[in-house]
């Protein structure tokens, strides 16, 4: 039986064409013509004026926090429920991460817990555009605006998510991308820092080359870091660029097969959700269980798992986390982060493989299932089997 893992990398023949281009150059380290290449195109792709690369996601937020002048005694607002890159980044700062709850369904911070939130050290806001569905931009920008803070997209896991006809990337101060081997792109290793603001712009480039003074050779005006990307990275970004489109339309259509194949579930698990004024990218898709404990959904793993499917939990919230540990509850993150599973989301995935996570859910949800709550949909085999 084929094991089916939860994300794996879609690499096209230009991706190898321009890696071997680089070898044989022997332009293999951080200069190169790869670099601005992927770097106008990935500008062009999210309609925005400046794309600076970087060497992975967590430097691009670094990066990011530090050209926009985040420091000791600042405070970010960040929702709870994140990868832990996004709090990490403001403690490299000296700064201090500040949580926020997140909203039902698509687990992407609250705006209207924001407010309460902020106070006179708040220099900004981080939100989120989790598992590929935009968070509430336009919500979030007008507090942003109110109180005078920036906003930094965090668009690792969100590549080409849209709010209305605008892509993500555009919609605040700056937006940050992950090019990890899991994600929607990637480079392998990689990261990516989008802004319409030339000036912020500038200092991202000062700042990822050491700092250097970009008109006088070994003058260093600032504290920088080595946070380049190589050509050969940039190689394969480029490669990805030229299939993005495709890419996205097969993840629509994945879960599309996903939406089909599990409609008849829908008593025992909740399917993703869809903001009306959103574009879901689904770089993860994900189902939570109705009324299920952190162990039901951990059993239900473990049964996909022996089955040969791969799954991830959904992120445990940050608060619930040494570093970032708090007495309190957040209410929707504490009772929707539990019941989350990310089932396996890539471009390779098939129908077929799709109906048979399906089924293998199925038959997990059923060993416990209540005779009086009737299945809908076409469910006979599955019931006959469980009976
Ligand atoms: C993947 C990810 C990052 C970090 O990216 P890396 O390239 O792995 O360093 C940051 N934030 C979020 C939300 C992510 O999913």
């Amino acid at each position: 039986m084929k094991r089916i893992p939860v994300a794996q990398p879609t690499l096209g023949e230009n991706e190898k064409k321009y890696v071997m281009d680089c070898m044989e150059t022997t332009w293999i380290s951080s200069v190169g013509k790869y670099i601005s290449l992927f770097e106008e195109q990935f500008a062009a792709f999210c309609q925005v004026k400046h794309a600076i690369a970087c060497n992975n996601g967590t430097t691009a937020l670094h990066l990011a926090l530090v050209a926009l002048g985040v420091g000791p005694g600042d405070e970010v607002i960040i929702p709870t429920v994140t990868y832990i890159a996004t709090a990490n980044c403001v403690k490299y700062c000296h700064a201090t991460p500040v949580l926020v709850d997140v909203e039902p369904g698509t687990m992407n911070i609250d705006p209207a817990c924001i407010e309460a939130k902020i106070t006179s050290k708040t220099k900004g806001i981080i939100p989120v555009h989790l598992y590929g569905h935009a968070a509430d931009m336009d919500a979030i920008n007008a507090i942003a605006k109110k109180h005078n803070l920036f906003v930094l997209e965090d668009a690792a896991e969100a590549h080409g998510a849209t709010v209305g006809n605008k892509r993500v990337g555009a919609l605040g101060t700056c937006a940050t991308f992950s090019f990890f081997g899991n994600k929607i792109l990637t480079t392998g290793e990689g990261g990516m820092v989008t802004t319409n603001d030339d000036e912020l712009a500038q200092k991202l480039r000062l700042f990822r080359g050491q700092g250097m003074d970009p008109n006088r050779r070994y003058w260093f005006p600032v504290i920088g870091y080595n946070y380049r990307m190589t050509n050969i990275q940039a190689a394969i970004g480029l490669g990805q660029m030229e299939r993005v489109e495709t890419a996205l339309l097969r993840r629509k259509e994945m879960a599309h097969w996903y939406d089909e194949a599990l409609a008849c579930l829908t008593d025992h698990i909740e399917l993703p959700c869809q903001a009306h004024w959103a574009g879901h990218v689904y770089w993860m898709y994900n189902i939570f269980l109705k009324g299920a404990t952190e162990t039901r959904r951990d059993w239900i793993m473990s049964q996909l798992d022996q089955h040969g499917i791969e799954t991830r939990p959904v992120f445990y919230p940050l608060h619930c986390m040494p570093p970032y540990f708090e007495e309190r509850t957040y209410a929707v993150a504490d009772s929707w982060a539990c019941r989350g599973i990310n089932l396996p989301s890539h471009e390779g995935l098939s129908r077929e493989d799709i109906q048979r996570i399906a089924k293998t859910l199925q038959d997990a949800l059923l060993v416990i299932h209540d005779p009086a709550i009737p299945m809908k949909g076409d469910c006979s085999t599955a019931i006959a089997k469980a009976a």
